[in-house]
This record gives structure tokens, sequence and C-alpha cells, in this order.
């Protein structure tokens, strides 16, 4: 259950530390803990390569500003990275990295700590599971009403709403929520979506009902330079029946096909041909940038 190693940097080891998962402590009164108020990153190493850390980092950054939480050290992130690559021998090797920091530990109450308390800082690096059969062959997703809060632009640790959506889905046999929020197809529980309607591929715009996502941005970019016509505009609830092709992108399975929706096929109910041209151009974007994938 607690396997390798995790970076620290907590009120037991303030300088920072690496150290076995299991070994690792923090306070109870954590406010990650008590309150989920904290914010996180999940990156993706290729052959050892981080892809798009700058991008991830800025959007950590972003992440703590909106919350006030008082951390101006976010590159102590790749200098733990580089640790754990080395003391879990993994400089050549595929992993996904997740960072979370907390406003810290300090007696409860729902106003800031006050003085400030020393952000509790965890990255732990971790193998990529296998996503290659949902690649191939895609997945069936359900719609459920967004019941998430208005900050869905944060990335948040406080995700008992993508919890409870995605285990739903998971108990109704398919592998992703796709959240509808004023008629409108947000995001999932734990990706961005996509979907093509009348040959132009469509996403929701990235403002506060959406996470921004590193792996969407980069789709979005992909899709410009190979001349598939891309809108950031809302799907509506009434035109996900009818689109040609779908898909869903994060850092953790890139670009994963949606095959089934609510139990009625997408298109034809096999991955379609933008979804297979993205899925390639995204793959070589990843060696391009790393060298590895
Ligand atoms: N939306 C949500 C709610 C997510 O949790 C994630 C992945 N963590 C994404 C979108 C995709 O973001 P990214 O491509 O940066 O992993």
């Amino acid at each position: 259950m607690f396997e390798g190693f995790v970076y620290v940097r907590a009120c037991l080891y303030p300088e920072g530390v690496v150290l076995p998962a299991g070994d690792a402590a923090v306070s109870v009164w954590d406010r990650g803990f008590v309150f989920g108020d904290g914010v996180y990153e999940v990156v993706r190493a290729y052959g050892g390569r981080w892809f798009r850390m700058r991008e991830h980092l800025r959007r950590l950054r972003r992440s703590l500003e909106e919350t006030r939480i008082g951390f101006d050290e976010v590159d102590v992130v790749e200098k733990a990275a580089g640790a754990l690559q080395r003391v879990q021998e993994l400089e050549e090797a595929d992993g996904l990295l997740y960072v979370q920091i907390t406003r810290g530990a300090a007696p409860r109450s729902h106003a800031f700590p006050d003085p400030p308390a020393e952000p509790t800082v965890l990255v732990a690096l971790t193998a990529v599971p296998d996503f290659s059969e949902e690649v191939e062959k895609g997945v069936a997703v359900v719609t459920r009403e967004d019941f998430r809060w208005h900050r869905c632009d944060i990335k948040t640790i406080a995700l008992q709403g993508n919890v409870l959506a995605l285990q739903e889905a998971k108990e109704a046999g398919a592998k992703e929520c796709l959240f509808v929020r004023d008629g409108a197809a947000t995001e999932g529980s734990h990706s961005n979506f996509f979907g093509v309607k009348d040959g132009v591929l469509r996403t929701h715009p990235a403002d506060r009902r959406i996470l921004a996502g590193i792996t969407r941005e980069c789709v979005l970019e992909l899709a410009r330079e190979a001349g598939v016509s891309a809108e950031e505009a809302a799907i509506g609830r009434e035109e996900l029946a009818g689109l040609e092709e779908a898909f869903l992108t994060a850092t953790s399975f890139e670009v994963v096909p949606v095959v089934q929706m609510d139990g009625r096929p997408i298109g034809d109910g096999k991955p379609g041909p933008v979804t297979r041209r993205l899925q390639e151009a995204f793959r070589e974007c990843v060696r391009r940038e790393t060298g590895g994938a």
C-alpha cells in the first residue's frame, strides 16, 4: 500500500526530505486533511523526461494564487521530482508525478491561520497504469448533472464531487462521468471532453466550469496544426446523442475515445478518424518534446 518514496515538506520536515512513503507523517490537523484546503498537479514522464512541466507548474502557481496559499517555491517540485527519480531508479522510466500543496497544519478554524502556517508539500512518483485497452478500443461514459462547485478551473484536492460521480459511472458500467451544467457538457470527473459535430472538433471553453487541461490545450494546438477545424464552444446536451465522435483527454491516459454515452453508441460505436488522428499527433508531439513514448 505504501510503496515507493515521497518527498515531504511538513511540520516534522521543515527542510523537506525524501523518505519511504510508509514512514512519512503529516499532522492530523493539516488543512488538506481537515478541509480539503489544498491544490495539486499530476505530471507525466516519458522515458524519464517530463512532458510540459513548465505548463503544469504555471497551472500550479495559478491554483495557489486563486486559493491564496502563500507558497512561492514551486521550483522545489522539479528538484523533488529529480530526487524521486534517482532514489527509485526511474531516471529513464515513464511515471506519474503527484504534487500536492496544502495550506499547512493549524488548529481547526475555517479562516486562514494567522499567522500563516507553512504549506505542506507532498510529491510522489508512481508508475503509469496501463491504459492501452481504453486508448485502443475506447470507453463508455454516462452523463450526470454537474453538481460540483463553481471554481472547477482550480485544481483543488477537494474532489468529493468528482469521486462520487466517477463511482456512479463505474457502478453503471462506464469508465467516466461526463458532467452537464446548464444544458452543456463541461468535462469528465478527471478528464476534459471533446466532441466532433458536423466535422468540427469542439470542447468547452476554458472558463470557471472546467479545468484547463494541459492535454486539452495540446490537443487543440495539434488539431490546428493538422488542419482539423476546432472550436472552444460548449456542446449542448441535446447535441450529445448526434456527435460523430467524442474523446477524453488527461495527463494520465492522453487521448481516449468515447464510443458509448448513456448506453447509446457514439457514431458507429468505434473510435473515429479525427480521434485516431489526434491520438497519433499527440504521441508524435510527446516524442518530439521528450524523445520518449
Ligand atoms: N478535468 C479534470 C476535472 C481533471 O481532474 C483532469 C485531470 N486531472 C483534467 C480535466 C485533465 O487535465 P490534464 O490534461 O492537465 O491532466
